[in-house]
């Protein structure tokens, strides 16, 4: 490719508003431009890095027995009413009217229409197991869409979904799209750890998210060096089998209600640090809620968090109200609205954090009935202290340690969950009809982009992983104006394609310093220099990574770069 014939609109400011790394740089290097908040073209260099990350996911999906397809991105509301998720979805999904008044959505996943789809076409447990992909846009109305491609309203995603005729075969494929994610994070250059993630399920076994390391990243993960152990630090906050005995619980259970209770008091009363209840507090006001659950004498306690908390105090007032509320699935992952008061029911409840990311309605977020001996003990979601840097890990085998990660890809067993609500099921070999086992399979390519970019930089600019890279090597002339420069480039520019070397050929008529500068902000991994040399055939080879140069006859260049 011939630069001057490239769209590649680069700048030397650090545009304002960017504030992550990743962000500065696909604007600075003319890879991305916004039209919305949240909403990006991608240019001619950023499409071919989507292209070789797709390409990456394609391979070590077909490699599982996934299978592509295409599903729309405009769903009717009657498929999501169905499970009824056109109303617990909240403001997240993008939702429009047609011409006579009928409402869809934007599609911000594909459960709801994969299944409808199954459901009408598969009936034997012969057709199964069936494992379906697509990559495609999505659109969530974030509520705070930001940093570049890291949180858009209109995102790139691989979403696969699996469908099961039994427990084992889904455990079987979900095992293999872990190391599929492996394999494609790996093959990305991507620094990342699979954490054991909220599923609502006990024990977190049946989801893992996947997190590239990153100091910019909205989530915290909880891991150790010496150990496998690896969690969200939500989920760590349930999963660290730090049990309390009974004892300890009916402790909790004397302080109770009716009072307003400090942080210091609450946060003696949870047995966590202040400043990680206030974390956890600024967490629920700014992301996604967690549930605080305050062990009463089979009393609703509610619990009232609340903007102006943040710094101050939790109010904790028991309440009249019993069994009115609604029904969440402790657990259950869905978009949520951010409230501005959170108010939690907890029927003979236990004093705990628990990882929240439940349903909740515009303004509260109900729990209805939480049960310790059921909900909390014998699902093991006991423990009623987050895991702290510092601790044993669960295994035993290390010390945990804090890290900030970007949720790149997620891997969750659903269950029956969508199957049974939509009526997809099917005959198995006794002709008995049941539900099938599904799980589904996210990664976020263009966030995967951002966060290759967040990892792999310097202070010139993008230092592109090989395999990602838009082009493996970029040609400069230095004057094209030289006859024997321009020649020389041309020539060499002929010869890396002519072995199927993607280069990019850098043939402007700009001043050398403007040419070095752009091509370290685009970040090829190699870059070839035709300058004063180019009458003995002498070309520079510079390597973006390390900086390494060496010079070469062009004969050799090609053997040289291989
Ligand atoms: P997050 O916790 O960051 O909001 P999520 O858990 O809601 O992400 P999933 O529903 O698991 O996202 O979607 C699968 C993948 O899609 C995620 O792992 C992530 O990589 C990507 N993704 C989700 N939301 C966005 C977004 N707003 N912009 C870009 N990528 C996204
Ligand atoms: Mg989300
Ligand atoms: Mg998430
Ligand atoms: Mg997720």
């Amino acid at each position: 490719m011939k630069q001057s014939q490239l769209f590649m609109p680069t700048m030397k400011e650090v545009p304002t508003g960017a504030d992550v790394v990743s962000h500065q740089l696909l604007l600075r290097a003319g890879y991305i431009r916004q039209i919305a908040a949240g909403v990006y073209s991608y240019l001619p260099l950023a499409k071919r890095v989507l292209h070789k990350v797709e390409t990456i996911v394609r391979e070590e999906l077909d490699k599982v027995g996934a299978v592509e397809l295409t599903m729309p991105a405009i769903h009717p509301a009657e498929l999501w009413q169905e499970t009824g998720r056109w109303d617990l979805y909240g403001p997240e999904m993008m939702r429009l009217q047609d011409r006579h008044g009928r409402d869809f959505a934007l599609g911000p996943t594909h459960e709801e229409v994969i299944t409808s789809l199954l459901r009408s076409e598969i009936n034997s447990y012969k057709k199964l197991p069936l494992t379906l992909y697509q990559i495609q846009t999505k659109y969530r109305d974030e509520r705070r869409p930001r940093f570049g491609l890291l949180r858009g309203r209109e995102f790139i995603m691989k979403d696969a979904y699996s469908f099961h005729a039994s427990q084992e075969d889904v455990d079987a494929m979900y095992d293999k799209m872990y190391q599929a994610y492996s394999n494609i994070f790996t093959r990305c250059g991507i620094d990342f750890r699979p954490v054991i993630a909220d599923s609502g399920e006990m024990g977190g076994k049946d989801t893992h998210e996947f997190m590239a390391l990153a100091d910019v990243g909205e989530d915290t993960i909880a891991y150790s060096d010496s150990s496998d152990y690896a969690a969200n630090i939500e989920m760590a906050a349930v999963n660290t089998n730090y049990v309390k005995s009974n004892e300890e619980l009916r402790e909790l259970e004397k302080v109770n209600t009716g009072s307003a209770k400090t942080i210091e008091e609450v946060s003696e009363l949870l047995a966590i640090s202040k400043d990680r209840l206030i974390k956890s507090l600024l967490y629920i006001v700014d992301e996604e809620p967690m549930l605080i659950l305050v062990r009463g004498d089979h009393e609703l306690n509610e619990i009232k968090l609340k903007h102006e908390l943040n710094a101050s105090t939790v109010e904790l007032a028991s309440s009249e109200k019993t069994h009115e509320l609604l029904q969440v699935e402790v657990g259950n992952v869905g978009p949520i609205n951010i409230p501005s008061t959170i108010k939690v029911y907890a029927d003979h409840a236990v004093a705990a954090v628990v990882n929240g990311v439940c349903g909740a309605n515009e303004s509260e977020m109900h729990f209805k009935n939480v049960n310790i001996e059921r909900d909390v003990a014998t699902v093991e979601y006991g423990d009623i202290r987050m895991i702290q840097e510092g601790d044993v890990s669960p295994d035993g085998k290390g010390i945990i340690k804090f890290a900030r990660g970007i949720e790149v890809g997620q891997v969750f067993k659903l269950g029956t969950h969508y199957s049974e609500k939509m009526g997809a099921s099917f005959l198995d070999e006794n002709g008995k009809s049941k539900p099938m086992i599904m799980g589904c399979y996210g990664i976020g390519i263009s966030r995967t982009v951002s966060a290759i970019i967040e990892q792999h930089n310097d202070e010139n600019g993008i230092v592109w992983p090989k395999d990602v890279a838009p082009y493996a090597v970029h040609v400069i002339a230095v004057n094209v104006k030289n006859d024997e420069q321009r020649e020389l480039s041309e020539a060499v520019y002929e010869r890396l394609k002519g072995v199927s070397i993607e280069v990019l050929y850098d043939d402007r008529k700009e001043r050398a310093g403007v040419k070095f500068a752009d091509s370290d902000l685009i970040g090829m991994p190699i870059r070839v220099t035709v300058g004063k040399q180019a009458n003995e055939g002498i070309v520079e080879v510079k390597l973006r990574h390390s900086g390494e140069t060496f010079e070469v006859h062009e004969s050799e260049l090609v053997e040289k770069i291989q």
